[in-house]
């Protein structure tokens, strides 16, 4: 059995979790053994008949009063106690915040090994093992990684790198409720609040059309520019790790290998030379178009339309047909 871990947060899912499903039922087919996807917290029962329509073979609601908020005792637990009772062959965790608090504690609770941080899942057709991939050495190298003898096969996977299935809303599986034992004194940590963090901007991982500006953006005041293209074109701005070390954007609108992983309609990257962490961020944006004046930077290689030269007389140019249409 696959197991898939799908997180919610305020009772919403979190797309990292449809994506894992999807490549969940393709490597099945190669594995030949069920998808079972688990949703966690308190009266949840409606989340887990939603994951039934993007592929589960069948659905766990793990559902206690204690679970109503994440600690990570609490889930550690529940989901620990569904495993012993399932026996997964392999256990795929989204490497979100809370994914990687909990996919190391559950996997010394197992002990077995996990993977953290894949950009790719393969089965070795000779071993049937589960092929782990992940950057290495500073991001020098992908290294895949198998764990022999062990169950679960345990993985936290980035959000973004896998599309989500498209959803079948005439597909059904069973939902399963499974209460575990849980004690208010094993939860040593209590959360008596939660406060949301006021953003200015989206998530980029959600965004249909971003505007990413690089180092050749030349300064935080320039990337008004860049806002007030992406606002016409109903999109977000984003940027590489350069940017973000210049200051001249918040950390987590960095895409790429220590960024996000994005995969939008439309990906315009002005002044970003396209090293390969930053490819692996954004390549498998569906069209892209880059702004630089070095006809042979990296990026122009990996753009559907690739625009020589200064980007500021550009991109003033296309806000002001914008502004016209
Ligand atoms: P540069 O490489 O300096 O490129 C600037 C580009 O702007 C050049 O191509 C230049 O021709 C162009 N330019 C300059 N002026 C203009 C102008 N006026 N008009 C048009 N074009 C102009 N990087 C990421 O982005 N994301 C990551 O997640 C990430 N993770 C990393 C992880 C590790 C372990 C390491 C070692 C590096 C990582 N990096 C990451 C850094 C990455 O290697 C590059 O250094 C970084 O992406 C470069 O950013 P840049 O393209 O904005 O800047």
């Amino acid at each position: 059995m696959i197991m898939v871990y799908c997180e919610q947060r305020n009772g919403e899912l979190l797309n990292v979790g449809l994506e894992l499903i999807g490549k969940a039922a393709q490597l099945s087919k190669d594995l030949d053994r069920e998808v079972v996807a688990v949703v966690c917290g308190n009266k949840i029962t409606h989340l887990a008949e939603k994951l039934a329509n993007y592929g589960a073979t069948r659905v766990i609601a793990l559902q206690h009063p204690l679970l109503e908020k994440y600690t990570v005792d609490g889930y550690t637990e529940a989901l620990y106690q569904v495993v012993q009772s399932e026996n997964p062959d392999i256990l795929l965790i989204g490497a979100t915040l809370t994914g990687r608090e909990l996919g190391p504690r559950l996997a010394a609770r197992l002990k077995t090994g996990l993977t953290a941080d894949c950009t790719n899942l393969e089965i070795d057709p000779e071993s049937k093992l589960l092929l782990m991939t992940r950057p290495a050495f500073g991001g020098n190298l992908m290294a895949t990684i198998i764990c022999p003898n062990k169950k679960p096969q345990m993985a936290t996977i980035r959000p973004g790198v896998f599309p989500i299935p498209q959803a079948d809303t005439q597909r059904t599986s069973e939902v399963y409720v499974f209460t575990p034992k849980l004690r208010e004194e094993d939860i040593k940590v209590k959360v008596e609040q939660v406060i949301a963090k006021v953003r200015r901007h989206k998530d980029i991982s959600a965004e249909k059309i971003i505007v990413a500006g690089g180092r050749g953006v030349g300064s935080k005041e320039n990337f008004d520019l860049l806002e007030e293209l992406a606002e016409l074109l109903g999109g977000g701005i984003a940027g590489s790790r350069a940017a973000v070390d210049e200051g001249w954007l918040p950390k987590d609108l960095q895409v790429g290998q220590t960024g996000k992983v994005v995969r939008p309609k439309l990906y315009i990257a002005i002044g970003i030379s396209g090293a390969i962490q930053h490819l692996a961020g954004m390549q498998e944006s569906e069209y892209i178009i880059a702004i630089n004046k070095d006809p042979e930077a990296p990026i122009m290689k990996v753009a559907d339309l690739a625009i020589v030269g200064d980007w500021k007389p550009i991109v003033k140019r296309l806000i002001q047909q914008l502004k016209q249409n």
